[in-house]
């Protein structure tokens, strides 16, 4: 591994003070493939030093995953252990922090067939509810960072040859995450600060209505009045800042399920559970997929779009400059983490509880009658361009423009 030992640990310090922010005496989980072995450690070093109470790491690893998706039987892919799902419940209860680190294999997934995945997410989906929920309305903190290796630098930078590509990537990651910085942890916050800025403008105009016009796009969403925009860090429901997605560079909120009409057009591949779907197509009817078509995925498309009825529904309106350090690198990173931070994207399926005001209170009856979407999945996918234009219709009843050409509108930035 070419990442001298200094990135790596500035990379695990950055994860544990500004990703999941630990606090002395609590619990940390890290959900981690062995291919990430060595940040891993590094990881939980720095967390003890930090005060960490515990450190559990819950393995695991792509190509047993594969394995099982190609020799289970569709009965037994069905099931999600319930041994597993318990582990979750249990370290939620003790308000554990959630460390997610991946280590894409991009195309490893390829020859697993769309039904098969399908039933294999969607039994996690249903076995791991409770920790769906207890993430998505911030009762526990939680992050999600990405790990070089070399079978996702193949991907990303197909003409260099080995060592160069996993220190290409290692290089272009380092300066998404702003690692390259003298004090990653003082850029982030400033970085954090701009972001909060811009969201309190979007909070403040108090939108009634978006609308996307684009090559192929033209799209209006509802917000719900309560609506409420994030991003950078979220709070928990006990007050700790944490930063869920390191980079992270969108303000998002929820659409009013029902409220989207018209079509949107990706304009980057996606790769969901292993596989891709492109240039594809949705068409909305009162917020209901009615009509879908992409050139490459179609399969895999339909598969999430049945997984339940909220997956025909919005859940994510996210905004994110053109220029934004991740869409600079002039790569596909392979990987939605990255990726969605190149990009304005929207989300597939469940909608987070967060985006409405007091919503991670409420019950689930309460969120739905304002109009937040549920769903097994949360898939975002990206429509940003240099050609996106989106205006808000404010609560004066003007409409006013928030992005032009891909980039925040005066006012905005
Ligand atoms: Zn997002
Ligand atoms: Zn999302």
């Amino acid at each position: 591994m070419p990442a001298d030992t200094h990135w790596l640990t500035s990379y695990a310090e950055l994860a544990i003070e500004m990703g999941v922010n630990l606090q002395p005496d609590q619990t940390l989980v890290i959900l981690a493939p062995v291919a990430a072995c060595e940040f891993v450690r590094c990881v939980v070093e720095t967390a003890y030093g930090y005060g960490a109470k515990a450190v559990h790491v819950l393995w695991d690893d792509d190509r047993v995953t594969h394995a099982r998706l190609q020799h289970e039987r569709p009965e037994q892919l069905r099931q999600y252990p319930a041994w597993k799902a318990q582990a979750y419940r249990d370290l939620v209860d003790t308000r554990a922090a959630f460390l997610t680190v991946v280590a894409p294999h991009p195309k490893l997934m390829d020859d697993v067939p769309a039904e098969r995945m399908a039933l294999a997410m969607r039994a996690a989906g249903q076995a791991l509810a409770a920790y769906r929920e207890a993430v998505q309305s911030a009762q526990v903190s939680w992050s999600i960072v990405a790990v070089p290796n070399d079978d996702w630098a193949r991907e990303v930078y197909p003409q260099s040859p080995p060592p160069e590509r996993l220190e290409r990537l290692w290089q272009a990651l380092a300066r998404v995450i702003r690692l390259d910085t003298a004090d990653p942890v003082a850029a982030w916050k400033q970085h954090l600060g701009q972001l909060t800025r811009r969201i309190e403008a979007l909070n403040g105009a108090r939108f009634r209505q978006l609308r996307y016009l684009g090559p192929g796009t033209d799209l209006r969403i509802g917000l719900p009045s309560e609506h409420v925009w994030l991003g950078g860090g979220t709070t928990t429901q006990d007050g700790i800042l944490f930063v869920p997605n390191l980079p992270t560079e969108e303000c998002f909120t929820a659409p009013v399920k029902t409220e989207v009409d018209g079509v949107v057009r990706s304009t980057r591949p996606l790769l969901h559970g292993g596989q891709w779907i492109e240039d594809f197509e949705l068409r909305f009817e009162e917020g209901r997929i009615v009509e879908y078509r992409a050139r490459v995925g179609q399969d895999v498309l339909a598969s999430i779009l049945d997984t339940d009825e909220g997956a025909r529904f919005l859940g994510e309106v996210a905004l994110v400059p053109h220029s934004s350090p991740v869409s600079r690198e002039g790569v596909m990173f392979c990987h939605t983490l990255l990726d969605e931070n190149a990009s304005c994207h929207l989300a597939i399926g469940s909608a987070y509880p967060i985006n409405l005001r007091d919503g991670a209170k409420m019950s689930r009856e309460q969120r739905r009658s304002k109009g937040l979407n549920e769903s097994l999945v949360h898939v975002d996918f990206m429509v940003g361009s240099a050609q996106l234009n989106i205006d808000g219709l404010d609560a004066s009843g003007r409409w006013v423009p928030i992005m032009r050409q891909g980039e925040w509108a005066a006012g905005l930035v």
